[in-house]
């Protein structure tokens, strides 16, 4: 089915073809049914406001449910216009009426978010007996995990006006920081080596040198970029001392008893399986030396530098049409579960899914769920590799789960973010198996094996180190005060050598890497659901292969139950018990399989 090309921009008519059509989002009105819908929202999100503001506390069951039902129809209008309008930009962010209609209705967005504030305030404030003699009511079901997981937030929610203080100085505090850090990193410009003639580039551009296979341009790229993150670094210091100290006071005034626990809340993972998660994958750091060590060898060097972690191993030649990308996932889906395979198909016939490379078009992948009464939009930026196959076969889990959840409506069709991968990844993995069976040549397996490699490995282990350097600062500005820029360097290094060990060398420039990381800044906390969130699927998958087909339906019932019940209780339609901190290891173990399969591999490619 494959075929080895070599030419990167195949003439490939279906693939030229493979456009969406975002008309169904507003009934074929374009531009203008974007503005009626928002202007609809806004009418009666203010109506809304009028009815059931400060009456919260007088509604019986039926009430709320009725209540429920408008805020619903409120999101359907503003998901409509919302994802029109990003979706376009999405396929041409060069065009300027994109970024306007875009621009105009984020604003419009904020407008109505604000007049609908008062509702989730309330009805935290409701006692929880009173909370649960409504939520006992019939017809809520399309709404009941959505409220009471809002009401989980009740002990740390201040008073009404003060939330409003807070939400409208942090406008000109923490958010005003985060833009500055983002304006600060964005205008950083690399001088790249034996380029002097030419133009600086973009961090980003700089960062992505890094792949290079000859080691001196990888060498001195590191140290352009060293020297590119040490103007500014003081401050950059400074924004981010101030924030933790911001933080710090959040969860004081919050009474949030961890740095992290706010984040373990939104993310509705308890702090116990958020530690066993880091302590697991910690305990198996040495899978992540294990792969560095059989790297260099490959790279033909005594040991990696920190520069050398990204560099190409080997390249991949094996190509796919995008027809043969769509009939080699479709397959894999089919034999999984017809249903889910004619689901998929559907994703194609339908125009659900924008695929070519163009100019000015948003780069990677995405999957969009847009609204549960219509169906999700996929975005690919496919360009014939291997690599994009896999990344179809992902982005069509993300579809997928969607499609099934839409049936739960608005407030469940989504998973928190821990659980949002489970599709994703598992379908991921089921087409990596086959792309691995078909391929009976050493030196293109380990190719194949070794790209997904170190994708895991940034996606779990990279992100715990990550997550051991924030608990580690916020820690320390908690117990002691401001940190230098030197001890943030310290630290930095410090979580990093935890992670590699002896198997790859930190040079000294790597010590202010950390201070180009957005999400330190605008996320704390966040990095850790990336290892989260793949490891739970890699242990779904492994579980598919202990059980085989018994576990489809299963499998698909959790899909289609989307957000409507707690993680605990969707791990458990599947058979897995989240609170039991050996069951991260499972996903560890598959991980752990790859990596022996790829040091086979190396011995038979006669690359050693
Ligand atoms: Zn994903």
């Amino acid at each position: 089915m494959a075929s080895t090309v070599s030419t990167s921009e195949p003439n490939d008519p279906e693939l030229a073809q493979t456009a969406w059509d975002l008309e169904p989002l507003v009934d074929g009105e374009g531009e203008g049914g974007v503005q009626s819908r928002m202007e609809e929202a806004l009418t009666r999100s203010q109506a809304f406001a009028e009815r059931y503001a400060g009456k919260l506390d007088g509604l019986d069951g039926a009430g709320l449910g009725e209540a429920m039902a408008e805020l619903a129809e409120i999101y359907e209008l503003v998901g409509r216009a919302g994802s029109y309008a990003v979706l376009r930009f999405s396929t041409d962010t060069a065009a300027p009426e994109n970024g306007a209609l875009l621009q105009k209705v984020q604003e419009g967005e904020t407008q109505i978010a604000t007049t609908l504030l008062f509702f989730e305030l309330e009805w935290a404030a409701l006692s929880d007996e009173r909370a649960e003699e409504l939520l006992a009511a019939e017809g809520l079901d399309f709404c009941r995990h959505y409220l009471r997981n809002a009401r989980r937030y009740r002990e740390h929610l201040l008073t009404e006006p003060e939330e409003k203080i807070l939400a409208e100085k942090a406008l000109t505090g923490a958010s005003a920081w985060s833009r500055l850090f983002e304006e600060l990193t964005s205008a950083i410009e690399v001088e790249l080596p034996g380029e002097q003639a030419s133009e600086p580039v973009a961090l980003d551009v700089a960062l992505s040198k890094l792949m290079d296979a000859d080691r001196e341009v990888r060498r001195s790229t590191a140290e352009a970029v060293s020297a590119a993150l040490a103007p500014g670094l003081r401050t950059r210091a400074f924004l981010f001392n101030t924030l933790l100290a911001d933080k710090a006071t959040d969860d004081r005034l919050r009474r949030y008893p961890s740095w992290l626990a706010a984040r373990n809340l939104a993310n509705e993972a308890s702090d116990e399986s958020v530690r066993a998660l880091i302590e697991a994958v910690r305990g198996r750091f040495e899978v992540a030396r294990r792969w560095y060590r059989l790297k260099a060898r490959l790279l033909g060097l005594e040991r990696l530098a920190d520069y050398d972690r990204m560099a190409a191993v080997t390249a991949d030649e094996v190509s796919y049409s995008f027809a043969e990308g769509r009939e080699l996932v479709l397959d894999c889906y089919s034999s999984f579960s017809p249903e889910l395979g004619a689901l998929a198909k559907r994703f194609f016939d339908e125009r659900w899914i924008d695929a070519p490379v163009r100019p000015a078009k948003r780069g990677g992948a995405f999957c969009a769920s847009a609204v549960p009464t219509l169906h999700p939009y996929v975005l690919l930026n496919y360009t014939s590799q291997r690599r994009d196959v896999l990344t179809l076969a992902h982005e069509l889990g993300h579809g997928v789960h969607f499609a099934l959840a839409a049936r739960q409506g608005v407030f469940h069709q989504g998973t928190p973010l821990t659980l949002a991968e489970t599709a994703s990844v598992f379908a991921e993995t089921v087409v990596f198996g086959r792309l691995l069976a078909e391929d009976s040549s050493p030196a293109s397996r380990l190719a194949l094996l070794a790209s997904n490699l170190e994708d895991t490995i940034a996606t779990v282990f990279r992100q715990v180190a990550m997550n051991r350097f924030e608990e580690l600062v916020h820690t320390e500005r908690r117990e002691r005060g401001e940190l230098s820029v030197e001890r943030f360097g310290e630290l930095w290094a410090e979580s990093q050598s935890e992670l590699l060990g002896d198997s790859v060398e930190i040079t000294d420039g790597y010590r202010s890497w950390w201070s180009y990381v957005p999400h330190f800044i605008g996320s704390p906390g966040y990095v850790y659901a990336y290892a989260y969130g793949q490891l739970l699927a890699l242990s779904v998958y492994q579980r598919y292969e202990q059980e085989g087909p018994e576990l489809v339906p299963r499998y698909l019932e959790m899909l289609a139950t989307g957000g409507s019940k707690s993680p605990e209780e969707l791990g458990q339609i599947v058979g897995i018990d989240l609170a039991d901190p050996g069951f991260w290891d499972a996903g560890l173990d598959l991980v752990e399989r790859q990596l022996t399969d790829a040091e086979v591999a190396a011995e038979a490619s006669g690359r050693l």
